[in-house]
């Protein structure tokens, strides 16, 4: 189903000589790590280790662990490149599905408005212009956003990262998402105000997006409003090479100061509740490290979590109305 590229691996290994090397998979494709581990150790003989720390996206890369332990390379799998310099040399292994998108839309063509855009994450990125074509020949005008940013391909979306469709969003009626899961679809509807129907062609089923954005947006609403009496703030501040904005987090800090509020910069590589629990005498947290935790995460947390733009709206610096998602660069 998924497409791991052991023999381009291999291939790799061959032609750069590594003798060990380590492989690092989100938790999501964990489940197959032993099998690639054994297929590329039969195919080359180099000693494959396997990273194990949590790990959500390419901004975070286990390649300093790695190098420390000897591994001449890492293997990243899951994700699209994302940062630049890195301590060992570090391969992406995107892993696409080996799925059909078009059975499922053929047989809902009725839930798809007539000016569409395309959205999508890396593992399906190679099934967008059999749909753009498949689309057009049933007389839809479909839009495809050019990558910027963080992001690498056409109607590429990240979870902190939704540049893809705002940049067609003036062009398209709703999006289509094509994929599985309803993250990226609910930051759609949310980063663009379009109505999003996802896909989800790995499990065969078809859902809008409307009713779970009004459901979200009721729950932050509650944690904003929870935040406007907060007196002492702890901003977080990520570790990961690629979640890092400590000159936000700064700014935070002394726009809080100035408003008579107590504010203290705490950083940490993994954001949990029981990593923070502790912390019984502050009131809330603005999270400026990955954007998806505050958004998926928040009601596991003893207090308000909430992104920066929602500080803003706590603060009354910034309407309900304009409530936007926290992306990075
Ligand atoms: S910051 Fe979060 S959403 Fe963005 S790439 Fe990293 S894990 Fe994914």
């Amino acid at each position: 189903m998924y497409d791991f590229e052991v023999e381009r691996i291999a291939d790799i290994i061959r032609a750069k000589g590594y003798s060990r090397v380590s492989l690092q998979f989100p938790e999501g494709l964990r489940d197959y790590a032993a099998e690639v581990v054994s297929k590329v150790e039969a195919l080359t003989g180099a000693e494959v280790l396997i990273s194990a720390n949590p790990c959500y996206g390419a901004c975070d890369l286990a390649d300093e662990a790695a190098a420390k332990l000897g591994a001449e390379a890492l293997f990243h799998f899951g994700h699209a490149q994302l940062l630049g310099k890195t301590e060992i040399p570090v391969h992406y292994i995107e892993v696409r599905l080996n799925a059909q998108a078009i059975p499922l839309l053929e047989k809902h063509l009725d839930k798809i408005c007539k000016r569409v855009g395309l959205i999508t994450t890396v593992q399906h990125v190679h099934l967008l212009p059999e749909v753009k074509e498949f689309l057009e020949a049933q007389g839809y005008e479909v839009h495809i956003g050019e990558p910027r940013g963080r992001v690498r391909y056409p109607g590429q979306v990240l979870g902190c990262s939704f540049a893809c469709a705002k940049s067609i969003a003036g062009e398209v009626d709703c999006f289509a998402y094509i994929g599985s899961g309803d993250f990226h679809p609910l930051g759609v509807a949310l980063a663009t105000a379009k109505p999003v129907v996802a896909f989800d062609i790995l499990h065969g089923q078809v859902r809008s997006m409307e009713e779970k954005k009004e459901r979200f947006l009721r729950q932050r609403f509650a944690s904003i409003a929870k935040a406007r009496e907060a007196k002492r703030f702890g901003i977080i501040v990520g570790e990961k090479q690629g979640q890092r904005r400590l000159a936000l987090a700064r700014r935070i800090k002394q726009k809080l100061q100035k408003l008579k509020r107590e504010a203290y910069l705490i950083h940490l590589a993994e954001i949990t509740p029981e990593n923070l629990i502790y912390f019984r005498k502050l009131d809330a947290f603005i999270n400026t490290a990955c954007p998806r935790i505050t958004i998926e995460d928040a009601p596991r947390f003893p207090k308000p979590m909430l992104t920066p733009q929602e500080l803003e709206i706590a603060l009354g610096e910034r309407s309900w109305e304009a409530y936007e998602m926290d992306e990075m660069e």
